[in-house]
């Protein structure tokens, strides 16, 4: 194939769950895009330039990955960077139902398109944007759940 896997999500914020993905799929494959969700009706916390930067600066170290935004189908965007590869995380249980039912729905409408899964790491299978969120919210620790800039960012977000 060589081409560029497209890890996608909408990242509010990324977390080093997410960015354990990226990394394995930039060992994997020759090139990765992470792809920002623009999802107005989900009304994120980070605009999608704060979470695109915040990315950015997460992924600096791996020279392969792009971070690109989108809004719209996924396997629109996908076709339209010439790629055919979605790469998703898989968490526990719960995200089977909902990935499964998109990956169907992605190869019904796009068939040349394929998704693949990676399971996560142990220690990130319960860690989600909305987790590191409620927790640092109420003073909670969120060091080793995200990169130090999305810390910072956070803090600086709820004025702590
Ligand atoms: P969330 O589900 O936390 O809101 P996203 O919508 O940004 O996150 O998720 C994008 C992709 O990243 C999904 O495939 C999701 O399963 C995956 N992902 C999210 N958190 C983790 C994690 N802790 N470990 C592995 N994959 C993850």
């Amino acid at each position: 194939m060589g081409l560029k896997a497209v890890c996608p999500g909408s990242f509010d914020p990324i977390t080093n769950g997410h960015l354990d993905i990226v990394e394995r799929a930039a060992q994997l494959f020759p090139g990765v895009v992470v792809a920002v969700l623009e999802n107005p009706s989900k009304r994120p916390l980070f605009s999608l330039e704060e979470r695109v930067n915040l990315i950015r600066a997460a992924v600096k170290h791996l020279k392969n990955v792009e971070v690109e935004c989108f809004s719209g189908l996924l396997i629109d965007f996908t076709r339209r960077i010439g790629s055919n590869l979605i790469v998703k995380g898989l968490r526990a249980i719960s995200d089977f139902e909902i990935e499964f039912q998109m990956a169907l729905n992605n190869k019904r409408m796009a068939p040349e398109v394929e998704t693949i899964f990676m399971m996560t790491k142990n220690e990130y299978s319960f860690l989600s944007s909305s987790m590191v969120k409620e927790i640092i919210q109420f003073g909670g620790d969120v060091r080793g759940l995200v990169p130090p800039g999305v810390e910072a960012a956070l803090k600086q977000k709820y004025g702590l």
